[in-house]
């Protein structure tokens, strides 16, 4: 009974997280032959043609755990289509949708799971405590080069040394930050091409097929809305911007406002609506599908109209101007991008403050 109970235990571990070393050693055990698997467990291609293309279009990787075993051996065949694609940008848009995926089921482990995971899949020094500082719970410590490993990916001052509890070399992290870095390590992880097979069944090569012809579609998609208004210089936000992306990041809920602001002004400076949207899925309450539709409309791309974001006056008016020193003079977060994008690429350029931004459009009844 108690054995029983471990294997199903140990079956939903690896579905679940089937990058791990248990679930490696899981796979090397079975020596389970490719074209077995193909001719006789086809719910396994599907799950893992799936897994592939749902990364792709839509940047998340299905969780469906009433058949562990299918669900797990889709993960390395879904990994070795990738790997035969052989395409950047699908393995991101993979590596980033199986982290999501691991990290919704990470929130749900106990910490001593996550320690196991942690150090004996990624080789992370880390251990849990119980710790309260300043009325923040604290359930891990990590060794401040892993944390840096990892952290150091995250584009957000949040994430920086500085703004860390850090003693005698460990770096101590609520649970959702943990998990946050966990997610991370998978990433990373996954984005470390690996050598693909040379010869594959003819059913496996036919998904390959499918996924390469959607993969140019798409690419074209994600680089003509990427290079509108050219590169994107974060470090030029303006500051009520950037403190709406920390909020975001920090799972703290926007207003109508603040969304609709983000999003216009994202768009504007050449975000695509995927890259939204992924930033937009950090928060507790996202539904893909929602989002999708509500960033869409402020692109333009179902109204026809492409919405513009409020200039500071209304900003003001919405609470969310931070007022800084660099502002002064300007009129529109999108001229404190230009003057401040001209002025990181060393052009001297004299800011043209006069219409340059984009005019105010009233926000969007029912968008975000
Ligand atoms: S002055 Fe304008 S650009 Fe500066 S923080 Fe306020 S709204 Fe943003």
């Amino acid at each position: 009974m108690r054995e029983e109970r471990s294997e199903i235990i140990s079956r939903y571990f690896i579905a679940k997280y089937p990058f791990t070393v248990e679930a490696q050693a899981w796979l090397r055990e079975r020596k389970i032959d490719l074209d077995f698997l193909v001719k006789e467990m086809p719910a396994v291609l599907v799950r893992a043609r799936d897994r592939v293309i749902k990364a792709l279009e839509e940047g998340v990787a299905p969780s469906i755990l009433d058949d562990p075993e299918a669900e797990f051996l889709s993960f390395p065949i879904a990994r070795m289509i990738v790997e035969i694609v052989g395409d950047p940008f699908l393995r991101h848009r993979f590596a980033v949708a199986e982290a999501k995926r691991a990290q919704g089921f990470f929130k749900e482990e106990d910490v001593e799971t996550l320690t196991v995971i942690a150090t004996r899949t990624f080789g992370i020094d880390c251990q849990p405590v119980k710790k309260d500082i300043s009325g923040r719970v604290y359930s891990f410590k990590i060794h401040f080069a892993d944390y840096l490993r990892y952290a150091s990916g995250f584009h957000d001052p949040y994430w920086k040394l500085v703004n860390r509890v850090l003693s005698k070399g460990y770096v101590f992290l609520a649970k959702d930050d943990f998990t946050r870095i966990l997610a991370g390590a998978v990433e990373k992880r996954l984005l470390e091409p690996r050598e693909p097979p040379l010869k594959v069944p003819s059913e496996i090569k036919q998904i390959v097929d499918e996924v390469v012809s959607k993969v140019m579609a798409r690419r074209e998609r994600y680089v003509l809305e990427e290079v509108e208004g050219g590169e994107v210089v974060e470090e030029a936000f303006p500051p009520c911007i950037s403190a709406l992306i920390l909020a975001l990041r920090k799972n703290q809920p926007l207003p109508h406002s603040a969304r609709f602001t983000l999003t216009s002004f994202l768009l504007s400076v050449g975000y695509s609506v995927d890259r939204i949207i992924s930033l937009f899925s950090e928060i507790p309450d996202f539904k893909e599908e929602i989002t999708r539709y509500q960033v869409e409309h402020i692109a333009g791309i179902r109204s026809g109209t492409r919405y513009t974001p409020p200039k500071c006056e209304t900003m003001k008016t919405y609470g969310l101007c931070l007022f800084h020193e660099k502002c002064r003079n300007i009129r529109h977060p999108l001229e404190y991008y230009r003057k401040y994008k001209r002025h990181r690429s060393k052009e001297a350029v004299k800011l043209d403050s006069g219409g340059q931004a984009g005019e105010e459009r009233n926000i969007p009844q029912g968008s975000l």
